[in-house]
Parts: structure tokens; C-alpha cells; sequence
């Protein structure tokens, strides 16, 4: 039994499924799992603990993430995305055995003025047109001078870039980036990355050597205009929370924080315990549904920090206790992703830690 209103279920065979997709998409390549921000909000040890079989490596953003990981006791090959910045940080991704990118020449300087012991293994970023993390082409001759002079270095260097427009598939941009990073890195040898979950999913020429999805595994389309459905992924987080009050409203009589929503009708009205404090999001449009015994019931007024209304007048057999589902499997997440003007990512990473996590 549940004790509380408000909680995920995770499916772990989806998960399992979610990943032999990718592999299926990208048959010649490894596969680095993305478990950075709490595994999209999922829980970062579970999923990693269940993920480590199936996967060839993990990728997190931060260091912190990196430790958590390796606390709970996972051996396998971790890649900070951020790499370090600071000479402490560059000695944790030593203490803990990680991976690590390098994306300025700062922390070739930092490597530099450091002694290791053991030699680490490095992820050259390139910049190749999103500007953010990554060095500019022009810079990866002399970068990678210095970095071969470093003792604790690994001599094979690894390389990576990051798409900025993959999940639009009329976007040529994806196809200059990579065509870019080709050129850039064709005189080394040593591995290559690029692709995330819209691109291993509909860009294969972007597979190289290693694939960094990180939103597909969790069954959500990485994919404009496609369902998870239609590219064969299944959700692994089901939201859920309880209808906690029914009441009648008449027409004329208003609901919630300074009265946004007015009854034009006499309305039943169903109380639901969720909010944003545990995620829900506060800009869901009127009309975003939940779904309650399988049927789409839309909301109404605003959504509060522990409660949301919906409109119960046009349905029957609906009672106070009944479970209601805010997303999950059955209703998309991207679905209530467009409904809240935003994307499905902040969604999933935005589950806070009131919610309770039920594994099934
Ligand atoms: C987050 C991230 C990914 C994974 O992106 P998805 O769209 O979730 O697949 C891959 N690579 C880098 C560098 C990232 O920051």
C-alpha cells in the first residue's frame, strides 16, 4: 500500500526496453547512458544500479553526481560532461577514477600544474556551432600538444561534440555539426561521440563510436513531432496522486488563488492532491488532462503548490480516493509538456523529493 497521495511508478522493464532501443538504433555503437540531474528526476542510483547491466558506460554533468554514483557502489566507466574547473575537483575525478571532458584551455592548465598518479582518460569537447561547452577546431592542434605531454594522460585521446538542433529533422544544422566535427578530428585517432537521443534515434550517420542518450532511455521522444510511441519507447515514470474531495460548484462561483476560474455552468469539481511542490507544473493550462478510471478529465483554474481542480460535470463513476495519473504510461508526458509550455525534460527532472518512488 501507498501512503502517499503523490507518487511515480517506474517501470524498469521499460527502462530495460528503452535501452534496447538504442541499441537497435545504433547497432555499431557503445552506449554512454545520461544520468545527469537525478537521472531526469527518476533517481539517480536506482537507475543506474538497474541501468549498469545494460549499458557500456555513464555520462553525468557535474562531479557530485559522478561520487553519488560511485557511493552507490557503480564500477563502471562514468564521464563527467562538465569536466572540472578547479584543482580539487580535478583531483575527486582522480580519487574516483572518472572520466572527464576537456572543453577550455584552462583546465589543460590546471592538468598541467597538477602531478597525478594515475593517468586519466580524457574527452576532448569541440565546439561545432551550438557555443557552449567546447573548444573552437582551430584549437585542437595545440590543445592536444599539451595534452600528450601530460605523463597522466592517457595517450588515446577521446573526442566528443553536442548537437544543437538534432531533434528537428528538417534541420540541416545537425548535418554541418557533424560534418564539421568529421573534418576537425579526421588527422587523430582515438574515439568519437556526438550523438544524443534525437540523434541516435533519427540521425545515424552521428553514431560513431559512442552514443550519449540520456531522454530516450527514459521513454519520452526526443523527436519533434514524433510520439515515443511511434519511435518504440515506453515511459518508465508514471505520475500519480489520489482525487481527494468532490464537490458541487454553481454557475457564477469562482475557484482557487484570486478567483481565476469561474463556473459558467453548475460544475462538479474534483480535488486533486498534487502541485508544484512536488512538480506538477504551476503554468498547466486550463484544459491539460489527467487521466482518472481512463478517462481524459480536464483541469481547471490554477494549479497550487499541494492541490489541482478538474472538471468532473461530464463524467460518471468517479469517486473521492480514485487514483488519478498526471502523466505517465497511457498519457505522454510531452503531452502535458506542450499543454504547460514547456518540454518534457523539465518535467521529468523537476519531480521533487516529497513524491514517493514505488518501482514495479
Ligand atoms: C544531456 C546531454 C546528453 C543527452 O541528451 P538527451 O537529449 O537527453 O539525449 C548528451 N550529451 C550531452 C553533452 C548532454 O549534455
Amino acid at each position: 500500500m501507498i501512503s502517499a497521495a503523490a507518487h511515480i511508478e517506474l517501470d524498469l522493464k521499460a527502462l530495460r526496453h528503452n535501452v534496447c532501443r538504442a541499441r537497435e538504433y545504433a547497432p555499431q555503437a557503445k552506449i554512454m547512458a545520461v544520468v545527469k540531474a537525478n537521472a531526469y528526476g527518476h533517481g539517480l542510483k536506482l537507475i543506474a544500479n538497474y541501468l549498469a547491466e545494460y549499458t557500456d558506460a555513464f555520462a553525468v554533468a557535474r562531479i557530485d553526481e559522478a561520487v553519488r554514483l560511485r557511493e552507490a557502489n557503480v564500477q563502471a566507466r562514468i564521464l563527467v560532461l562538465q569536466g572540472f574547473s578547479q584543482l580539487d575537483e580535478l583531483k575527486l575525478i582522480q580519487r574516483y577514477q572518472l572520466e572527464t571532458v576537456i572543453h577550455t584551455e584552462q583546465q589543460v592548465d590546471l592538468l598541467e600544474s597538477e602531478a597525478l598518479v594515475t593517468s586519466l582518460t580524457v574527452w576532448v569537447k569541440i565546439d561545432t556551432g551550438m557555443n557552449r561547452l567546447g573548444i573552437r577546431p582551430q584549437q585542437l592542434a595545440g590543445i592536444l600538444q599539451r595534452l600528450q605531454q601530460c605523463h597522466h594522460v592517457q595517450d588515446e585521446i577521446n573526442f566528443m561534440t553536442h548537437f544543437a538542433n538534432a531533434d528537428d529533422i528538417q534541420d540541416d544544422k545537425t548535418a554541418q555539426q557533424l560534418q564539421l566535427f568529421n573534418q576537425t578530428i579526421a588527422p587523430y585517432s582515438g574515439l568519437r561521440s556526438s550523438a544524443n537521443s534525437a540523434a541516435t534515434i533519427a540521425w545515424p550517420e552521428t553514431h560513431l563510436d559512442w552514443v550519449r542518450p540520456g531522454l530516450m532511455l527514459y521513454g519520452a521522444s526526443p523527436v519533434l513531432q514524433q510520439t515515443a510511441a511511434q519511435l518504440g519507447l515506453q515511459p518508465v515514470m508514471s505520475l500519480y496522486s489520489r482525487l481527494i474531495a468532490i464537490k458541487a460548484v454553481k454557475a457564477g462561483e469562482r475557484v482557487g488563488y484570486s478567483g481565476s476560474w469561474l463556473a459558467e455552468r453548475d460544475t462538479i469539481l474534483g480535488v486533486v492532491s498534487i502541485g508544484y511542490g512536488d512538480g506538477y507544473p504551476r503554468n498547466a493550462k486550463q484544459g491539460t488532462p489527467v487521466l482518472i478510471k481512463h478517462q481524459r478529465v480536464p483541469l481547471i483554474g490554477r494549479v497550487s503548490m499541494d492541490m489541482v481542480t478538474v472538471d468532473l460535470t461530464e463524467h460518471s463513476g468517479i469517486e473521492p480516493g480514485d487514483q488519478v495519473m498526471l502523466w505517465g504510461d497511457g498519457l505522454p508526458v510531452e503531452e502535458i509538456a506542450t499543454y504547460a509550455d514547456t518540454i518534457p525534460y523539465t518535467l521529468l527532472c523537476g519531480i521533487t523529493r516529497r513524491v514517493q518512488v514505488v518501482t514495479v
